[in-house]
């Protein structure tokens, strides 16, 4: 049967977006350019280790159930979720570490360490924290926002709330400790925002880990993914890997086919991109001159800033690490400024780390260690950075801090290494600017400002993933597909 929508990609969104569709019975072919699906959540494999590429902390899980839930599958059948304790741990330079858990008593008594008088003010943050996950998350993460009238009715609320303000500045105003602040702040980087710019909406995401965890696919992010990809194939869905999208054709301005590199045309009624925004308005629909002021508004936007990731496998296990960890450095808000706004690639960083064998050994060769570490860098836009050469020079300082402080004998040790940098983003994603997050999350380009779940200049174009409304990171992409979803089949019942 040929399918009646197409759609480009399969990330998170893409995947999401594809189950939701074929389980409401329209027939859906995706269509990924590289050779597995995922997206940002590829994996590496290499002499026995297993690296996920992506992300990692999972969070949110009932986003995910209900994929299996439209399509009358039980979850456990297709992969299992993992609950991690501590679900992140926070180090600084003079040893201070934080266990950031959901237990209140431990997560109290770390915090008195530094100040005691914090401890009830990260009590109150979270009380903030909850009232915005409310609004934010439970009401209107799945909200299309496809008109100026459904953020206009959201904006009291959102007034109220104060997401004006940033991040770093809402908690600032809750916890005085200059670490407490990063630690209860840092959190936008993980979709892409400068705690001091983004919205302080995205303090939700503090309440959101309390109420579900921070979780671990047994076999990494790349089993969740996989499951994802037979669950569209369980339930009839087309699949198609190493399959490039060169363009998206339109005949009176509507979506008419999807044009494919190695040549076939795939008629569709639909088309919902998975893939980065501006690179399907300007590469996969160059010719429609309708969208000319749309690649000209696109190209305006402040873009997230990239990473450099380097995955390496160990000999040696290293129980004494933690799942998740984040390494700050000597600097905060300069640091970020040099990222965000200044485009240097500072002499200090700070660092993600992963080391996932703590809590699944089988994704790495017995006795040995599976690990990524990532430093946010300046996207492709705010500097010019050679990473042909700058790579392994970055890699090699990276991994003296790492050796110097938190594991002894990495180079002895090392067995396998790999890097991912803002020109692989554009490689191998066709990420604008090396982007690792697509638009940045300000509340100028949040809900209704950001890209439209339905364009609304060609007919048949739809979006999904980091670019639209709610933005990046697994919970906001895979409801973004319930968006998506939710107005094409309306569209299509319509029709
Ligand atoms: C290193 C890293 C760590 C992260 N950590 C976390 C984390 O711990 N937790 C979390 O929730 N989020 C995390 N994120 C963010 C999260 O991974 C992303 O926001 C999310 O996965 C993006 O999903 P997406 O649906 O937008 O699609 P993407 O993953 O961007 O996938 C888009 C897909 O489209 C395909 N494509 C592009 N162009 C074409 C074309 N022309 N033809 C065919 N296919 C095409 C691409 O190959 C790709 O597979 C992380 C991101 C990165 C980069």
């Amino acid at each position: 049967m040929s399918a009646r929508v197409a759609v480009i990609g399969a990330g998170f969104g893409g995947l999401a977006a594809a189950i939701r569709l074929q389980a409401a019975g329209v027939q859906t072919v995706l269509v990924e350019q590289r050779d597995r699906p995922g997206g940002r959540a590829y994996v590496y494999q290499d002499q026995g280790f297993s690296f996920d590429a992506g992300p990692t902390v999972i969070t949110a899980p009932l986003c995910l159930e209900e994929l299996f839930d439209v399509a009358a599958r039980p979850m456990s059948d297709y992969v299992e979720l993992i609950s991690l304790d501590p679900m992140y741990r926070l180090c600084w330079e003079d040893g201070y570490q934080l266990d950031y858990t959901a237990d209140m008593e431990r997560m109290s008594a770390q915090i008195a360490v530094r100040n005691p008088a914090d401890v009830d003010g990260y009590k109150r943050f979270l009380g903030y924290s909850e009232r915005v996950f409310e609004e934010g998350y439970v009401k209107l993460a799945a909200e299309p926002f496809m008109d100026i009238w459904s953020m206009v009715k959201a904006a009291p609320q959102l007034a109220l709330l104060q997401s004006y303000r940033s991040v770093y500045s809402m908690v600032s105003s809750y916890v005085k400790d200059p670490y407490l602040r990063q630690a209860f702040s840092y959190h936008t980087l993980l979709v892409g925002g400068n705690p001091f710019s983004a919205s302080s909406i995205y303090a939700l995401i503090h309440a959101l880990e309390r109420r579900w965890g921070v979780l671990f696919p047994r076999g990494g992010t790349g089993a969740l993914v996989q499951g994802l990809a037979k669950l569209f194939t369980d339930i009839g869905g087309e699949l198609r890997l190493n399959c490039p999208v060169e363009a998206i054709e339109t005949q009176s301005g509507k979506v008419s086919a999807v044009r494919t590199a190695g040549g076939e045309r795939l008629p569709v009624e639909a088309v919902v991109s998975n893939a980065d925004v501006m690179h399907t308005y300007d590469k996969l629909l160059a010719d429609e001159p309708r969208l000319d002021s749309m690649r000209r508004a696109m190209a305006r936007k402040k873009y997230s800033m990239s990473l450099f990731v380097c995955y390496f496998g160990l000999k040696g296990e290293h129980p004494e690490l933690a799942h998740h960890a984040v390494l700050f450095g000597s600097r905060y808000r300069e640091l970020l400024a040099d990222i965000f706004d200044r485009g240097v690639l500072a002499d200090d960083f700070s660092l993600y780390l992963h080391s996932p064998s703590v809590t699944d050994p089988s994704l790495a060769p017995p006795g040995c260690s599976t690990h990524y570490v990532l430093a946010p860098v300046p996207n492709l836009e705010k500097s010019q950075i050679d990473w042909e050469t700058e790579a392994p020079r970055y890699r090699d300082r990276i991994f003296d801090y790492l050796e110097e402080r938190y594991i002894p004998g990495l180079r002895k040790d090392l067995v396998t290494s790999s890097m991912f940098t803002p020109k692989d983003f554009v490689s191998e994603l066709n990420a604008h600017q090396g982007s690792a997050f697509s638009l940045q999350p300000t509340l100028t380009q949040s809900a209704y400002f950001r890209v439209h779940n339905r364009d609304r200049k060609v007919g048949g174009l739809y979006f999904v993933g980091a670019g639209t409304h709610p933005g990046a990171g697994i919970p906001g992409v895979v409801n973004s597909a319930k968006a998506t979803a939710g107005v094409l089949l309306g569209d299509l019942q319509r029709d």
